[in-house]
């Protein structure tokens, strides 16, 4: 593949990704996924990745180097090298679940790894890292430590690729279990690996559900969109009051239950609740009813440039709406995972949110990126999450 002239600098600074429109002539007789090597509009060799001709990233670069082959052993030093990363980090009797490849930034762009206590999920988001599987699944097998291999490539991304299957299940060792436990901080969870959301939980705000933690003492939380309980068992565990979680998905409701009772905590003083967190919010304004730490952490909202400003709309209506249930001096902890919406359009989002609630809100914390989720600087588009933390006058 060459690419036009001036358009080889992302690459070259180290950014993975070709788009289409940086593309001066494509390479014949390379199947979808196949490996192929990159060059500048002068012919020099800038990096190697595997090629998509369907998706609007043809290349995802895999390697720099001219030399070096993109078999086993490269997987494996990948691998090996991100499980290092995290292993310094996570002490199992603490944290037993994590990710541990994340992607591009990681330097294996379309493969997401999350360790469960003792199983691996994996998902292959690309037609490229897809035909790498039988290899990453070798190497996996031999320094990931795990009692079982299980994929959950069940994710819409893969459309983008020309894909038309999204397996789910055992790719190597023993069937996880219907609920794997494991311990997060110390909190004990259970998760269901092959019909949770995504993986089966959202690892990525392990620090943020820690943080909750140290503002709930003799609170009333509530807790919305709050999938298996995450936010809630911290807040509990932190002596609140009561926490209330707010979910549409009756499974994660369930969970979310089954995860209160895990950690000694009685449903009925900390109530899960299915139903629609819009619907909920509206009756929790005319009844009356406040809390002390309300959490917000929505699904994306935005998965397009074109979605941006309806989305916003939405993220501000939301907050405002939570805004509104926080007793003055209370805590709203709101999150987005929309990429598309930077932290400064988020900052916004809780100015106007607080601005149309008529209150003013302190940020005193904000969270990015965590250990095992991190965003590289190379590569920006890997900057998703953003938590606020802000006392409500
Ligand atoms: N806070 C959670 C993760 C939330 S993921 C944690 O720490 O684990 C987003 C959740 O929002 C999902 O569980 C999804 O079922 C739920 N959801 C999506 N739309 C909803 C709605 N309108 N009302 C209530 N829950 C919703």
């Amino acid at each position: 593949m060459v690419l036009k002239p001036r358009r080889d600098h992302p690459i070259l600074e180290g950014h993975p990704w070709v788009f289409t429109g940086a593309v001066a002539r494509h390479p014949t007789g390379v199947e979808p996924g196949g490996i192929v090597g990159v060059r500048a509009s002068d012919g020099l060799f800038i990096g190697k990745g595997y090629y998509n001709p369907e998706s609007s990233i043809p290349v995802r670069i895999l390697t720099v180097d001219p030399d070096e082959e993109i078999d086993r052993p490269f997987l494996q030093r990948r691998i090996e090298r991100a499980m290092a990363l995290r292993r310094d980090h996570f002490d199992p009797e603490v944290t037993s679940a994590y990710r541990l490849v994340h992607g591009e930034t990681d330097a294996l762009p379309g493969l997401i790894v999350d360790r469960y206590a003792d199983y691996l999920v994996v998902q292959f988001h690309t037609m490229g890292m897809d035909r790498l599987k039988a290899m990453v699944v070798d190497v996996l097998e031999r320094v990931g430590g795990a009692k079982g291999i299980f994929e959950r490539s069940d994710v819409g991304t893969r459309r983008a690729e020309g894909f038309e299957v999204f397996p789910v299940g055992v790719l190597s060792g023993d069937e996880p279990p219907e609920r794997i436990e494991f311990v997060e901080n110390g909190v004990r969870f259970w998760v269901d690996v092959s019909k949770g959301q995504k993986t089966g939980f959202f690892l990525d705000q392990r620090d943020n559900r820690l943080e909750l933690e140290r503002h709930c003492k003799d609170s009333d939380v509530l807790n919305l969109f709050s999938f298996s309980g995450g936010f809630s068992v911290y807040a509990a565990q932190g002596g609140a009051r009561s926490a209330v979680s707010v979910d549409i998905s009756e499974p994660a409701v369930a969970m979310a239950r089954a995860n209160l009772e895990l950690n000694g905590f009685d449903p009925a003083t900390h109530p899960c609740i299915a139903a629609n967190c819009f619907d909920y919010l509206k009756e929790s304004r005319a009844a009356g009813r406040m809390f002390d730490v309300v959490v917000v952490d929505p699904p994306a909202f935005v998965s397009n440039r074109e979605a941006l400003d309806k989305a916003l709309k939405s993220y501000i209506s939301l907050n405002r709406r939570a805004i509104d249930l926080v007793r003055p001096g209370g805590i709203l902890v709101t999150s987005s995972c929309s990429t598309q919406v930077d932290y400064d359009q988020f900052y916004r989002v809780v100015k106007h949110a607080a601005t149309a609630a008529r209150r003013e809100v302190h940020l005193f914390k904000s969270h990015l990126m965590s250990i095992d989720h991190p965003a590289s600087s190379r590569f920006p588009e890997g900057r998703y999450l953003k938590c606020l933390f802000g006392v409500v006058r």
